[in-house]
């Protein structure tokens, strides 16, 4: 489904990415670990058209990438949920979630939509109408992953998903991304929680100032030495 093969991405003179390859199969959850800096959130903004590589190929259903304008990504069927959320915060729950499915004109299908996300999230149901600068921080991850789920994507990229949230929440919100892949949608998750990353991931790349240095099964990985010391706090 999405194919990166030698991407090259720079801020200015940084070389953020180096030269990084790896796919996302449909149907598949895939991880992006790696420790800060390592470029997981360059990856994901490359992805949604944010930055462009400056050399290298990047196709999503064989269609180069690469010249599809940001604002043409969305309707392509990737969309992405941002580090730190950025809901907007002056428009109300139900705003946010209508503005995810800005691009659409399918009433009925935008209808049962909002009724999925309300299941998933039973927590934005009840506070519809509540203006959403005021939510807490585990709920403004869950009406940030609602929006992007409005738009249906193909291909969810997630970032950080369970940064700044307790424990509980951060399975809470593992659980509804995997319920979100069992029910159709392609998934590449980018998170500093390896830990719970690979236990609902398929496979996974591991990041390194701009590499990927180690790839493969995510329960393999999970199981090896290497990542436990590296990343899993031995
Ligand atoms: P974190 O987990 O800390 O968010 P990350 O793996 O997502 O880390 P990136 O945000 O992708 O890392 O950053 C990769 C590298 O690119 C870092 O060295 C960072 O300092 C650099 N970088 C990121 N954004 C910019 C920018 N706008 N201008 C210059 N350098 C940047």
């Amino acid at each position: 489904m999405l194919v990166l093969e030698d991407v090259n991405v720079f801020y200015g003179a940084i070389h953020a990415l180096k030269g990084i390859s790896f796919r996302v199969d449909q149907g598949e959850i895939v991880t992006l670990i790696g420790s800060n800096g390592a470029g997981k959130s360059t990856s994901l903004k490359t992805i949604s058209g944010l930055l462009r590589p400056k050399s290298g190929k990047m196709t999503f259903n064989g269609e180069n990438l690469a010249v599809v304008p940001p604002q043409t990504i969305v309707a392509k069927g990737i969309s992405q949920v941002p580090e730190g959320r950025l809901v907007f915060a002056n428009m109300t729950v139900i705003e946010n979630l209508e503005m995810g499915a800005y691009l659409r004109k399918d009433k009925a299908e935008i209808k049962k939509d909002l009724q999925r996300v309300y299941e998933l999230f039973p927590r934005l149901k009840e506070r519809s109408s509540q203006l959403s600068g005021t939510l807490s921080g585990g709920e403004q991850q869950m009406l940030a992953m609602g929006r992007a789920l409005m738009s249906k994507p193909q291909l969810l990229l997630l970032d950080e998903p369970s940064m700044g949230l307790a424990p509980i929440l951060v399975k809470q919100i593992f659980s509804i991304i995997k319920e979100i892949n069992e029910s159709g949608t392609t998934i590449l998750l980018v998170e500093q929680n390896a830990h719970m990353a690979l236990s609902i991931a398929n496979r996974a790349y591991v990041l390194e100032t701009g590499k990927i240095v180690i790839s493969g099964d995510a329960k393999e990985l999970a199981a090896s030495e290497e990542i436990r010391k590296a990343y899993l706090g031995g």
